[in-house]
C-alpha cells in the first residue's frame, strides 16, 4: 500500500519564519491562521475573539491596527488575551499609517508578533521612508513583517508603469497578465526593500492576494518561482456561505497540492452574527482532506439514496460526527493522534461493508427492505452486529472504547 506520506505534495522549500513561537515554512506545517472583525479599539470584544479564534484551532490571529486608539488597546487587549490561558500570537494589520502607529506606540509594536504591511497602502509621496520606518521597528523589536499585496490596492504607479510599457511594445501581454506581474513585483520590489534596510531575510513572509480563483492560481505560482520566501494563501474578498467556501477551497487547494502555500486564511464574510471561527473550521478541513493535517477524525458517510428511505441514516452520521467533534477538547489531551481516525457511517450493503472495512471503524447501516442489522468492522474486520433501538449509543460505546485501547496507550485488538 501507498503511504500517505508519499502521497503528501512536496513543499516548496523555503527559510522558517518564527512567528511568536509558531514556524512558518516548508519544514513545518502549513499553518491556519485568522483575523479578527471586532473594533481593536475594544479590548475586551477583540479579546474574547481572539480567544475564540485560538480555540478553534487558529494558530495566529490578526487584528486591525487602524487609528491611535486601536493601537493604544492591543497592549490591554493581549493582556487580556493571556489572562484567558490563551498564548496565540497576535499580528498587527496596518494600512496608511502604520509608520506612525508603531512609532507612536511602541509597547503595541512589541506585543504584537508581527506586522502585515501592504505596499500598496503606505502612502505615494513618501512610500518607501513610510514602508522603511514599519521594517525598522520590525528590526529594533526582533519581529517578522508580512508584505501582503492585495490587487484591491495595488501601487498604482507601478501598475501605470508596467501598463505604459506593456502598451509600447509590438505584441503586448494580457491586462490581466499585466496585472498579475504588477501584484508580483511590487510584492518583491517591497521584500527586497526591506532586506536592504536591513530586515532578515527569515523575517519576511509575502502574500499577493486576489478575488478570483484563477488569477490566484496564476500569481502564486509565478510567485512561488520567484522567490523563497514562506507564501501566506488565501482568496481575498471571497464572499458568503458555500460559494465564499467553494472558491477559497478551488484556489487554495490546487495550489497546496503543488507544495505552495505555507500559512492560509480562509476570507469567509460571515453571516450577520455568526461565529468567525468558522473560517478556521473551513481551513483545516482543506489541509485534512488534502492530507496535509489532521484536526478532527474523518467521518465516511455516503450520501445515501433509494435504498435508504428513512432519515435514521443522516441522523447518525450528523450524531457521530457532533459526538467526535464535542470530544475531540478532551481526546487531544489524552489521545495523541486520535485527530487521524476515520471512522465510516454507510446507509446499505451496496458500498457499507466496503466502505466501513478501510476506515479504522465502521457500521454498515440496513437500507430499506436488507435484514436489519448493522455490521460493525473495525480494523478492516467484521467485529458484532448490532440491532434494535439502541444501535447509536452501542456504536458511539464502541467507538469510544477503540479510541480508548487504540491511542491510550494500549495497543489495540
Ligand atoms: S451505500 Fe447504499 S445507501 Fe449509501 S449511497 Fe450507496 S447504495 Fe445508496
Amino acid at each position: 500500500m501507498t503511504s500517505p506520506d508519499r502521497l503528501r505534495p512536496r513543499r516548496r522549500p523555503t527559510p522558517s519564519v518564527d512567528v511568536g513561537g509558531v514556524l512558518v515554512g516548508s519544514a513545518h506545517p502549513v499553518v491556519v491562521q485568522s483575523m479578527t472583525n471586532t473594533d481593536t479599539a475594544d479590548p475586551d470584544a477583540t479579546a474574547l475573539q481572539v480567544a475564540r479564534l485560538a480555540a478553534a484551532g487558529s494558530q495566529l490571529v490578526r487584528v486591525t491596527v487602524n487609528t491611535d486608539a486601536a493601537a493604544a488597546a492591543v497592549p490591554e487587549m493581549i493582556r487580556k488575551v493571556r489572562d484567558l490561558g490563551v498564548e496565540v500570537p497576535v499580528i498587527g494589520d496596518f494600512h496608511y499609517n502604520g509608520h506612525k502607529l508603531l512609532v507612536d506606540h511602541p509597547e503595541a509594536a512589541r506585543l504584537l508578533a508581527k506586522y502585515r504591511i501592504n505596499p500598496g497602502n503606505v502612502g505615494t509621496k513618501h512610500r518607501d521612508a513610510n514602508f522603511q520606518t514599519i521594517v525598522r521597528v520590525a528590526i529594533d523589536n526582533g519581529k517578522p513583517v508580512r508584505i501582503g499585496v492585495n490587487w484591491g490596492s495595488l501601487d498604482q504607479d507601478l501598475l501605470t508603469s508596467l501598463m505604459e510599457a506593456n502598451a509600447s511594445l509590438a505584441e503586448p501581454a494580457d491586462a490581466r497578465d499585466v496585472m498579475i506581474e504588477a501584484m508580483i513585483q511590487s510584492a518583491l520590489r517591497s521584500a527586497e526593500l526591506a532586506e536592504e534596510t536591513g530586515l532578515r531575510h527569515d523575517r519576511i513572509i509575502v502574500s499577493a492576494k486576489v478575488s478570483n480563483v484563477r488569477d490566484l492560481v496564476d500569481t502564486y505560482r509565478l510567485l512561488a518561482g520567484r522567490c523563497d520566501y514562506p507564501l501566506h494563501l488565501g482568496l481575498t474578498e471571497a464572499g458568503m456561505g458555500d460559494r465564499g467556501i467553494v472558491a477559497s477551497t478551488a484556489g487554495v487547494a490546487i495550489l497546496l497540492n503543488e507544495g505552495i502555500g505555507d500559512t492560509i486564511r480562509v476570507s469567509l464574510t460571515p453571516e450577520p452574527g455568526a461565529d468567525r471561527a468558522r473560517e478556521v473550521e473551513v481551513a483545516q478541513s482543506i489541509l485534512q482532506a488534502l492530507g496535509l493535517r489532521s484536526f478532527v477524525p474523518q467521518v465516511s458517510a455516503c450520501p445515501g439514496c433509494g435504498r435508504t428511505t428513512s432519515t435514521f441514516f443522516q441522523e447518525m452520521a450528523r450524531d457521530i460526527d457532533a459526538h467526535l467533534k464535542s470530544r475531540m477538547p478532551d481526546w487531544r489531551e489524552r489521545y495523541p493522534g486520535v485527530e487521524d481516525l476515520r471512522v465510516a457511517v454507510m446507509g446499505c450493503v451496496v458500498n457499507g461493508p466496503g466502505e466501513s472495512k478501510h476506515a479504522d471503524i465502521g457500521i454498515s447501516l440496513p437500507g430499506t427492505f436488507e435484514d436489519p442489522v448493522a455490521p460493525v468492522f473495525v480494523d478492516g474486520r467484521l467485529d458484532r452486529t448490532l440491532r434494535g433501538e439502541g444501535l447509536v449509543a452501542e456504536f458511539i460505546g464502541i467507538l469510544e472504547d477503540y479510541v480508548d485501547r487504540r491511542y491510550g496507550g494500549a495497543s489495540p485488538a
